[in-house]
């Protein structure tokens, strides 16, 4: 079975909604319009219970099947967007400047409407299908924040599956892979201290440009000489902010970026490592280095039964060639793994075609997706709920 057609009939109108959440993007957890557009929406599909609220500003939606059945699966989409100029230039460009549907959060959450309009109406399952609109993707952590706010057993929540777009997989296509398939992010934060000076007299002083100049060449040896070769691992310096003027050594420097990996082993050693050649590093030409390591999301680890599950769902929306399921893990985080920590499930990969890529000011989701991404929520659904 291709394209569900009561999914088709529905593409038009799922289009518009699309459309009006990216003509009014939010940002973090302040999505009060999307969400309150997207409580009205489950209200008026009929679910049986709709909760906004979770974890801020996440609303929840529960579908009961008509059939007898217990069992409860999560379908997760996000709401929120980037502060980014749009420069797309489309007739439903962001009508808010420097806040923009960068990263097809707005196809996530109309898919995962449409997907609840139709179950709402055919209820052809036993138990119930959960759908879970959280807002705080992008950098907030608002998966944690519903989840902490007792949505996995509030709802009894047994399974959850995401899903994502991905430019450059072509439209019709789908991709996952079992086990880790999107990185662990972990933020670095390092204040160096030195000692101010004229910069005519560099001897009676301690350089910070330089002290962070060499921390940042040293911080490269980590991945290139202590992480196993056939491991994953990323340190990227990312800012780098001292001086105001060129007659004069500064007496502070701040460096912050990020530590990526895919299993929690690594992760450990970069933690470990960045922290001795910072200090090291610091120490060597006597200044001092105050290091803030945070924890940030997770590894999205994909269960295995979980996973062929929904790769089966997916060759029967779009056809056995079209799902490729060993896609090469990317080092992208995503905060959908703190669901997966919680509860078995699958993120899955959504073809978005040939367009600019995430997070870049001329990307916009593939309208063309919709009844694609929708139809695999709803059969995804269906035979997870397809009882005994
Ligand atoms: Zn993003
Ligand atoms: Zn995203």
């Amino acid at each position: 079975m291709p394209i569900v057609n009561r999914v088709a009939n529905l593409h038009r109108e799922i289009k518009q909604w699309r459309q009006d959440f990216h003509a009014n993007p939010e940002l973090r957890y302040d999505v009060h319009r999307t969400a309150a557009v997207v409580a009205e929406k489950l209200k008026s599909f009929g679910c049986d219970e709709v909760v906004a609220g979770i974890g801020r500003t996440g609303v929840v939606g529960v579908i009961r099947g008509r059939k007898a059945g217990k069992k409860a699966i999560g379908l997760r989409a996000d709401m929120d967007a980037l502060p980014i100029e749009e420069e797309t230039g489309l007739p439903y460009q962001s009508t808010v400047p420097g806040k923009m549907h960068a990263c097809g959060h707005d196809g996530h959450t109309a898919m995962l409407l449409g997907a609840a309009k139709y179950l709402a109406e055919t209820r052809n399952f036993a138990g119930s299908a959960v759908v879970i609109f959280q807002p705080a993707e992008e950098g907030g952590a608002g998966a944690l924040a519903m989840v902490k706010d007792g949505l996995i057993t509030r709802f009894g929540i047994e399974e959850v599956y995401g899903m994502h777009n991905y430019p450059g997989l072509p439209l019709g296509a789908f991709a996952i892979r079992p086990g880790s398939m999107m990185a662990a992010a972990d933020h670095i934060e390092i204040d160096l201290q030195g000692k101010g000076a004229h910069a005519a007299r560099p001897h009676l002083g301690i350089d910070t440009i330089l002290v962070g100049a060499q921390i940042i060449t040293q911080l490269q040896s980590i991945v290139a000489r202590n992480v196993d070769p056939l491991e994953s691992g990323v340190v990227s310096i990312c800012m780098f902010q001292a001086g105001q003027t060129d007659n004069v050594i500064p007496q502070h420097a701040k460096l912050r970026g990020t530590a990526r990996s895919l299993k929690p082993e690594i992760g450990e050693l970069l933690r470990q490592r960045i922290g001795e050649v910072v200090e090291g590093t610091a120490r060597l030409y006597g200044a001092s280095a105050k290091i803030t390591y945070t924890n940030g999301y997770p590894v999205v680890v994909n269960q295995p039964r979980a996973t062929a599950f929904a790769a089966d769902v997916a060759r029967e929306i779009v056809g056995k060639d079209k799902v490729d399921t060993d896609i090469a893990p990317v080092m992208g985080a995503e905060d959908f793994a703190f669901m997966l920590q919680e509860r078995p499930g699958a993120f899955i990969f959504v073809g978005n075609g040939d367009s600019a890529g995430l997070h870049h000011p001329a990307y916009d989701f593939n309208d063309e997706a919709i009844p694609i991404g929708t139809s695999y929520w709803v059969r995804l659904a269906e035979t997870a709920l397809a009882g005994s």
